[in-house]
């Protein structure tokens, strides 16, 4: 099945062409550099690029791929969650686009296309695996079982990691998005230098709002001295929070395998690009004895490849979307409509 999808859920407009499990195109159109002069996503401002963007955009996945739109069997594009006005440009362009060409169109949920961005990479985990989703918008903790089966077993109560990774980042002046800035420089620093608080809530919930604000507090109570240890230690702060986020994502996620008996873990979103975050877990894997599964960077960021690989898993099972698809900005990772 030669498969195109989209995604366009926040502020990267993406297309990328599967031709059964094979990523033939994976291309993204950052608008990072539009947005980071407001220190985050602008709505407006990210529809109205994704509207610039997206023809060229599929044009290009189409061309990398060596194909044309004649080859496409079918469609998948992002309905949620996301922003509306960004959802809104992608579902339109491919429905109009299907609709014009004859092609099934398929909604994917945009947290199981983080979910199994692990099978664009091979070996893909066997089902059940224990899947840590951490991303810009969602910290969750997720039992993965077959035919679409989720059950969600911890989530934020505030902030997600990534939101955290980028909030800090913005009271460090490293600029929008901060996860990357603060991996980057951490690696340059002393993840011992400030002992940030670890909060870890009941079950396998997760708080990260906390330790966004000591951060605060710290770089406040430090007063006039602040520009000076910032000059000396931003590289040292950067790492010591970044410790304390990896410790709480890894301690929930060998506490849940252990409790629950998970032989395969995987992690997913944006935030499992973070170095030190792999490495960890990899520690981790080894010391506990589970399988530890990651997408390959281009994977673990926002992208439409992950999302064709859900839409074809959808279509396989025989879940096609109907004219009448809408978006859904509030999604959640629970059972899609339709499916037993
Ligand atoms: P969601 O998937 O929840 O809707 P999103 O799509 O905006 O949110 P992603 O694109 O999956 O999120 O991830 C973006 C987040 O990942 C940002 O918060 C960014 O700072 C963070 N991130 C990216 N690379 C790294 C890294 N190397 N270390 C830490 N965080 C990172
Ligand atoms: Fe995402």
């Amino acid at each position: 099945m030669t498969i195109l999808g989209i995604e366009t859920s926040c502020d990267d407009t993406a297309a990328a062409v599967l031709v059964d499990a094979d990523v033939r195109s994976n291309v993204i159109s950052s608008q990072h550099d539009i947005h980071a002069e407001f220190g985050g996503v602008v709505p407006e401002l990210a529809s109205r690029n994704h509207q610039r963007l997206i023809v060229p955009v599929v044009q290009q996945a189409l061309r990398d791929a060596d194909c044309t739109a004649d080859d496409l069997d079918a469609v998948a594009v992002t309905y949620g969650p996301g922003l509306p006005g960004s959802l809104m440009v992608g579902l339109t362009f491919a429905k109009a686009f299907a609709r014009g060409r004859n092609l099934p169109l398929v909604g994917v949920n945009h947290l199981e296309g983080h979910l199994y961005s692990v099978d664009l990479s091979s070996p893909a985990p066997p089902r059940p695996y224990l899947c840590l989703v951490v991303s810009g918008g969602h910290t969750e903790l997720v039992r993965v079982g077959p035919n679409f089966e989720h059950s969600v077993l911890g989530a934020t109560r505030d902030d997600a990691a990534g939101e955290a990774f980028d909030k800090v980042a913005q009271l460090l002046d490293l600029g929008y998005p901060g996860g990357p800035a603060i991996d980057r420089l951490a690696k340059m620093g002393d993840p011992a230098f400030h002992d940030f608080p670890r909060s870890r809530l009941d079950e396998y919930d997760f708080s990260f709002s906390g330790l966004k604000t000591s951060v605060l507090y710290y770089l406040r109570d430090l007063g006039e001295e602040k520009e000076d240890v910032l000059k000396d230690h931003r590289a040292d702060i950067c790492a010591s929070f970044q410790q304390a986020v990896v410790d709480v994502l890894v301690g929930a996620v060998r506490d849940a395998a252990r409790e629950t008996g998970a032989e395969h873990v995987a992690i997913v979103g944006g935030v499992s690009a973070n170095s030190a975050l792999r490495a960890a877990i990899e520690e981790a894997a080894d010391e506990d004895g589970f399988e530890v599964y990651m997408p390959e960077m281009a994977y673990c960021m926002d992208n439409a490849a992950m999302i064709a690989r859900a839409g074809a898993m959808h279509l396989q099972a025989g879940h096609a979307a109907g004219a009448t698809l809408d978006i859904q900005p509030r999604l959640r990772l629970e059972k899609p409509e339709g499916v037993s």
